[in-house]
């Protein structure tokens, strides 16, 4: 996978005399162990499943070329169409409230680049992804294929809707903002399952961590965050 393709990672250090370049050539690979440990392990997240997930699927194949060398770095990328692909850490964070452990079927919302997706495809059973825009549907269906991913379903449409026809999901995970908890997506979670989500305005929200247990909700607020509008019907016009 990321093991014959490049990126080029200049590392300057100045001799006494200031003119000496040190230039090296990071893989990718290396890049993304580096980033598992500076960016997720070092903040806190230490499953073992979850940071070799973060370890194998190659970041750098879900962006557009020209950003592929910057994959890596601490920070969100843009994807097509205005939308982003997540910050490392917060797709981390996120994935870490759902507390997978191999043996679930996990709803998605937002596949975007399909990043996420992979991610969750590495870590539970089956994943039921559902994307808004059929240009980025397109686009993640065929980098999941390419990279050999057979336990993700895609589909195009309002992800605020759920899924219904495959409820209920032992977790749930979206990746655009909601005004509230999306209602069909409370009824479509199992009892004993998990959602994350960020909850608020346009450009502002709190990442939730939302349990369902014996038919009671409960709700935590995890962190700041800024997430694109979930759009439509229980999202934002
Ligand atoms: N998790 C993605 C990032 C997604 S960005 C990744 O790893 O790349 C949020 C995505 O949610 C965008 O692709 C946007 O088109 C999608 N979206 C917004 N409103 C939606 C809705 N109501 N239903 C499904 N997808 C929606």
């Amino acid at each position: 996978m990321g093991s014959g393709l490049w990126a080029r990672c200049s590392v300057t250090s100045s001799g006494s005399d200031g003119l000496a370049n040190v230039t090296r050539t990071m893989s990718f690979d290396e890049q993304r162990a580096r980033m598992v440990e500076e960016q997720i392990k070092a903040r806190g997240i230490t499953d073992g499943r979850l940071l070799s997930a973060f370890r194998k699927v190659p970041r750098h194949l879900f962006v557009a070329a020209e950003l592929q060398r910057e994959a890596y770095e601490d920070r969100p990328l843009p994807t097509e169409l205005g939308q982003t692909i997540s910050q490392p850490y917060i797709v981390a964070l996120m994935t870490s409230l759902l507390r997978l452990q191999g043996h679930e079927r996990v709803l998605e919302i937002g596949s975007g680049s399909g990043y996420q997706t992979a991610l969750l495809a590495e870590l539970a059973l089956e994943v039921f992804s559902v994307e808004r825009l059929p240009e980025l549907l397109n686009a993640a269906r065929s980098r999941l294929e390419r990279l050999g991913y057979l336990n993700v379903h895609l589909s195009q449409g309002n992800g605020s809707l759920g899924w219904p026809e495959y409820a209920p999901f032992d977790a749930i995970l979206v990746s655009a903002a909601a005004p509230e908890i999306p209602t069909p997506l409370l009824e479509q979670l199992a009892d004993g399952g998990w959602m994350a989500l960020p909850i608020g305005p346009q450009g502002a929200q709190i990442l939730n961590e939302v349990e369902k247990r014996r038919g009671g909700v409960s709700r935590r607020e995890i962190a700041s965050c800024v997430f694109v509008p979930l759009v439509g019907l229980y999202g934002w016009p």
